[in-house]
């Protein structure tokens, strides 16, 4: 029976790896973590992550080939296989920092993996990680004294948080990097024989290990800047009386372009797309291309001018001041289907709300309390002053409550601001919101899910990313 350990079991190494577990009963997978909480909650009925049809995958496989464990080196010293899908956030400090990968995490992993090997090992990268960092894993591994062999590959994760299962079930492509070596072609076999499971022939590509490590990087460089684009026209269209969805949906009509990824909105989050743009950069600026790093800079600059955009046109529209307003925040996840807030433009939003002394009161059916407060709490990094950290005062958390209710937190509330499209949102009764807020009442759409007209009829005061303003 092929052992396959993946080290990190996150929201990448939860799924990823019950997916190979439900689809190859003949494989034992075992996903491993240094977080005590996070593996007791995976083998709980709560997981750690909310994402549609996972419990009933897990559920499926758990116990029988699918295994939740912090005893990380008795699982990796046992596994044919080494996914290490650890995180990799931006550097906080010394070289790099603001730009560059932090690989303190994965460093730790690939010392573990030589220290406790005793038989040949396949270690697939599936973290997302900066170009060439295989060659520094294959130097640290090559210090284990056994005479192992292992093969490194590159496998990163393509999916997309709130359609993970879907995503994983069908995949547009399975990518494999491996060494143009016959050690290296004969481990990009034996990966590609465990997705050969389920995912058709055609769908899996082999590269050599520096195209699949920068593949992940353009992937996703490539699809927050259709969201930066989309974005910078919403301005114009807001300028100019032009609707951006009329827009979006006339450009995407061109089968050049293609119709996906093209929704304006308050702005991109999520742990990945800033980080690994920010990664991208670095290794364009260590590689001697300003030009080309200044080029995928702008995408990050127009998401944050998105985001104090929507924040200024809140406070322009309420007669200049939100001071002691209460504004009902909807939706603070980075986008519907997830619970994940890393990155989620709610906090810069809230943030720039909280600057001008709005009283919060937010909703999101997936994020508690704890995780709001904390998230408005920490310090924003500054990549382009790394040394200057803006601080959030204590006082102004104190101006932030958390609701389980959308009906409770719009309860005499001034505006509204929709900040995560989740579905709930499009159905409220927005005649009942109406008649318990102040008057006059806004609505702030930054995800352009509600009808804005109805809205309108009912007596809101509505602004929507990129359509003409209210009559
Ligand atoms: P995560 O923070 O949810 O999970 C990482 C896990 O690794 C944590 O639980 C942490 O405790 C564990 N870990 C760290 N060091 C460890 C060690 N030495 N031994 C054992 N466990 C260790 O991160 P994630 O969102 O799953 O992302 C993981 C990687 O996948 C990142 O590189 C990310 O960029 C990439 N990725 C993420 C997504 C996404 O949508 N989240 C999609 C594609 C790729």
């Amino acid at each position: 029976m092929v052992k396959i350990c993946c080290i990190g079991a996150g929201y990448v190494g939860g799924p990823t790896m019950a997916m190979i577990a439900l689809k190859c009963p003949s494989i034992e997978v075992a996903v491993v973590d240094i977080s005590v909480p996070r593996i007791n909650a995976w083998n709980s009925d709560q997981l750690p992550i909310y994402e549609p049809g996972l419990d009933e995958v897990v559920k499926q496989c758990r116990g029988k080939n699918l295994f939740f464990s912090t005893d990380v080196e008795k699982h990796v010293a046992e596994a044919d296989i080494v996914f290490v899908s650890v995180n990799t956030p931006t550097k906080t400090r010394g070289l790099g920092a603001g730009k560059a990968a932090d690989l303190t995490y994965w460093e730790s992993a690939a010392r573990m993996i030589a220290d406790v090997s005793k038989s040949d090992k396949i270690v697939v990268e599936k973290s997302t990680v900066p170009v060439k960092t295989a060659e520094a894993i294959e130097k640290i591994l090559s210090h284990n004294s056994k005479g192992i062999n292992f093969q490194i590959l590159s496998n990163p994760e393509f999916l997309a948080e709130g359609t993970a299962i879907q995503d994983l079930i069908s995949p547009d492509r399975v990518l494999i990097g491996g060494r143009e070596t016959p050690g290296g072609q004969k481990a990009i076999q034996a990966l590609k024989e465990v997705y050969a499971h389920w995912v058709p022939e055609d769908r899996i590509l082999a590269t050599n290990l520096w195209s699949a490590e920068l593949s992940k990087l353009a992937a996703n460089a490539f699809l927050a800047q259709r969201i930066s684009s989309v974005n910078a026209m919403s301005a114009l269209c807001e300028a100019t009386g032009a609707d951006v969805y009329q827009v979006s949906h006339a450009v995407g009509m061109d089968t050049r372009i293609g119709p996906k990824f093209l929704n304006a909105s308050v702005g991109f989050g999520g742990s990945c797309f800033q980080k690994d743009i920010l990664n991208l950069v670095y290794i364009c600026e260590c590689n001697g291309l300003p030009e080309v790093a200044n080029y995928w800079k702008q995408v990050i600059s127009m998401n944050d001018y998105q985001k104090n955009r929507f924040v200024n046109r809140v406070v322009a529209s309420m007669f200049n001041t939100v001071s002691g307003k209460k504004i009902a925040v909807l939706g603070f996840a980075f986008k519907k289907d997830t619970g994940d807030t890393r990155e989620t433009p709610a906090i810069d939003v809230c943030k720039g709300l909280l600057g001008d002394k709005a009283c919060l009161s937010i909703y999101d059916p997936q994020v508690n309390e704890d995780q709001i407060q904390r998230d408005l709490s920490m310090n924003k990094f500054d990549w382009d002053h790394p040394l200057h950290l803006q601080p959030m005062s204590p006082t102004s958390v104190k101006q932030v409550s958390v609701t389980w209710n959308a009906y409770e937190a719009t309860k005499d509330a001034h505006g509204i601001c929709i900040l995560t499209e989740w579905d709930e949102f499009k159905t409220l009764d927005y005649q009942k919101i109406y008649d318990n807020m102040q008057k006059p009442a806004f609505v702030f759409d930054g995800r352009n899910v509600l009808n804005a007209a109805k809205l309108r009829e009912i007596g809101f005061i509505v602004y929507s990313i990129g359509k003409p303003l209210d009559p």
